[in-house]
This record gives structure tokens, C-alpha cells and sequence, in this order.
């Protein structure tokens, strides 16, 4: 199959041989609030490339982390009056709910941060003894003159790169870095903080190396597809290559796949701008299948607005599907349409095209995790 791949800039085969593993790490969520529309768009496209890979006689194994440290959730935690642990608790069972609900695959594992932390010491203990990294102030930074490939993977330049890592929390002006893009790997924590013992400190991970550590633990050190929400790119995942690669001399990814970003109300949904749309109502008024395929309906790469008469087309779509009956008809044009980059939009006009000649589609339904 083919994929776009966001270091390549293009859609590029995917070696995925039948009994192969393909191990894939998608970055979890902060447990701190609902689950949005956003979210469930980008865990859905990597559970249709689970199956597909599965169809094609892959195994797979995929690992979801969950940032249960982290300075939101500590925010959210101090505003609410809650230990930040139970409020973490509290989000993932709703999370595990609507994840559920919306027929997504279980991760292989869903590794925590806090459960981590002697993984997370390990990775920084290397890359301080290999001189990738520097103590400063009972902090650990990564040093990014030590990776002369930073900035390959998000293909920006310096000047770029400072600005982004202004705007989501990189705080380039910290007087503790020798230079504005290096990254923190151990901080200080502040009164009222989880803190945990390290050598060089107490304190808690920042959030990059994090990631690093659990993908190395769990799938080793080079992994097949890695990816998560297209706002993640930098200086996520710009970072936590630098790092995995210092510390392993290896390549950590062969394959970076990233999500649009959905909006609602004609800005970008964020908890920020007030527009977001839960999973949670949404599958309270609507069957999850038909929020399932109204999400399917777009495809991955696409910025998009979110409608509700998505839902409502979809729901019909799903009627019509099941007035068709059990068969296979439309597997082989579905398989074909994902793998030319998972165009799932182009998958369900396939399916519509058989039902409406009375064809049976269950099967071809089910390669896309739909329920008839
Ligand atoms: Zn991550």
C-alpha cells in the first residue's frame, strides 16, 4: 500500500509484507478533558491502517501513550480541586468510553508517563553520557547542536522553528538553554508538583522525551509508522527524533503519517477557542456507527469543518448499507482505495455504488470498522 509520509513530502510505498509486525506508536492524549471530534479523527485513521494491515496479513502492534503528567493536566487538576491522578482516571475511562462506543481497536498497549519514569531517567542518563544533553539549573536540556538533521522532519527554519515553539509551550527565552531550540528532557517541578528522584535532581520528564521512551521500550528503537495530529509535527516530533536518534545512532521512524486538523464554527477546534464538539454528545443523540462514518467520510489529510448533517448523511448511508445485505460485494475497490493513501472518502462512494445495486457489503463495511 501507499502512504503519504510527512519527512518525504509524498505518498510513498509502505513496506508492509503479510507476517510482518508492524509496530506503530501513536501519541495518546493529555487525560485532562473530553474527547473531541479532533481526536477521534486521528485515532480513527490509524485504526483504519491497523486494519488494512491486518487484511493484508500483517501483525500489528500499536502503542498509544498516555501523558498523565503534564503541565495542562496539573493546571486543570489545581483549577478543579482534584488530584491530578484522579482526574487523569476520570478522562481516560471517558476516553476508553467513547473510543469504544466508536468500534476503535484497543491499543496493544497504553503505556502512562508516570509509570515511565525509570524508562524516561534511562533515556536521559544516555544522552547525557554521550554529551547529547546538559545539565543547567537542576534541570536536563537536550542539546540541539549536537542533531544536525533537526528540523528535517517539520522542514523549517530556524526562525520558524523559534516562533512555533513560542506559541505551543517550547519557551525558547528560558535563560537555563545555551540556545533558544533546545528542549527540556527534566524540569524542576514547582510547589505542589509530583516530583520524582534522579540523579541530576529532583523533578518531573517534559513531555517529548517521554514519547521517546515509552517507543523504545515497547516497540525497540526503530518504529514503522509514528504520527499523531498534524500539530504535533513541531516540535513534538521534530524533538522526539533528535533525541531517540542520539541516543540509539539509529533511525527511530520509517514512516511519519500525520491528521488534519478539524474546525468547527470556521476556526480550528481547541479547547481555546470555545468550539469543541465531545464524542461523548455527540453519540448521545447519534448511533456511534454513523458518527463513525460520518468521520470516515473525510479523509485524513484534509483540514475539514465539522457538520452535524455529516451525520445525518450518514446515518442513511448506513441505512441504505444494511438494506443491501451480507456479502463481500465492494472489498476489492475498498482495498484498493485505502491503500492509495487510505482514501476512505473514495472507499464509501465504492460501497454506495454497490449497495445502490443491491450488491451486499458487510464485508467491505467491516475493513473500515463499520457494523452492520
Ligand atoms: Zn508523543
Amino acid at each position: 500500500m501507499k502512504l503519504y509520509d510527512t519527512q518525504q513530502r509524498a505518498v510513498v510505498p509502505l513496506d508492509a509484507r503479510p507476517g510482518a509486525t508492524m509496530r506503530m506508536y501513536v501519541c495518546g492524549i493529555t487525560p485532562s478533558d473530553a474527547t473531541h471530534v479532533g481526536h477521534a479523527a486521528t485515532f480513527l485513521a490509524f485504526d483504519v491502517l491497523q486494519r488494512r494491515l491486518q487484511d493484508l496479513g500483517c501483525r500489528t502492534r500499536c502503542v498509544r501513550n498516555i501523558t498523565d503528567v503534564d503541565d495542562d493536566l496539573l493546571a486543570r487538576a489545581r483549577a478543579v480541586g482534584v488530584h491530578y491522578l484522579d482526574l487523569a482516571a476520570g478522562s481516560l475511562a471517558a476516553f476508553d468510553a467513547d473510543m469504544d462506543a466508536l468500534g476503535l481497536l484497543r491499543a496493544d498497549a497504553e503505556p502512562r508517563a508516570t509509570s515511565a519514569i525509570p524508562d524516561i531517567r534511562r533515556l536521559i542518563g544516555r544522552l547525557l553520557s554521550s554529551g547529547h544533553a546538559y545539565r543547567s539549573s537542576g534541570g536536563v536540556y537536550f542539546d540541539t547542536s549536537a542533531a544536525q538533521s533537526f528540523g528535517e522532519l517539520s522542514r523549517l527554519d530556524g526562525v520558524q522553528m523559534v516562533e512555533l515553539a513560542r506559541r505551543r509551550g517550547g519557551r525558547p527565552d528560558d535563560p537555563n538553554k545555551r540556545r533558544p531550540l533546545d528542549f527540556v528532557l527534566w524540569q524542576p517541578s514547582s510547589v505542589g508538583e509530583p516530583e520524582w528522584s534522579a540523579s541530576w535532581g529532583l523533578g518531573r520528564p517534559g513531555w517529548h522525551v517521554e514519547c521517546s521512551a515509552l517507543a523504545l521500550t515497547h516497540l525497540g528503537e526503530t518504529i514503522d509508522v509514528h504520527g499523531g495530529g498534524s500539530d504535533l509535527v513541531f516540535p513534538h516530533h521534530e524533538c522526539s527524533r533528535a533525541q531517540s536518534e542520539a541516543a540509539t545512532g539509529r533511525r527511530f521512524v520509517r514512516h511519519w503519517m500525520h491528521t488534519s486538523m478539524v474546525r468547527s464554527g470556521g476556526a480550528k477546534m481547541s479547547k481555546s477557542a470555545g468550539n469543541l464538539v465531545v464524542v461523548s454528545d455527540l453519540r448521545a443523540r447519534w448511533a456511534p456507527m454513523a458518527v463513525r462514518l460520518a468521520l470516515l467520510g473525510e479523509h485524513y489529510r484534509a483540514d475539514w469543518e465539522w457538520s452535524e448533517a455529516s451525520v445525518v448523511t450518514a446515518t442513511r448511508r448506513l441505512e441504505r448499507w444494511r438494506a443491501a445485505g451480507r456479502g463481500d460485494g465492494a472489498l476489492a475497490q475498498v482495498r484498493e482505495r485505502l491503500d492509495d493513501d487510505l482514501d476512505t472518502p473514495g472507499a464509501l462512494d465504492a460501497i454506495d455504488a454497490a449497495a445502490a445495486r443491491r450488491v451486499p457489503v458487510s464485508d467491505a463495511a467491516a475493513l473500515l470498522g463499520v457494523t452492520l
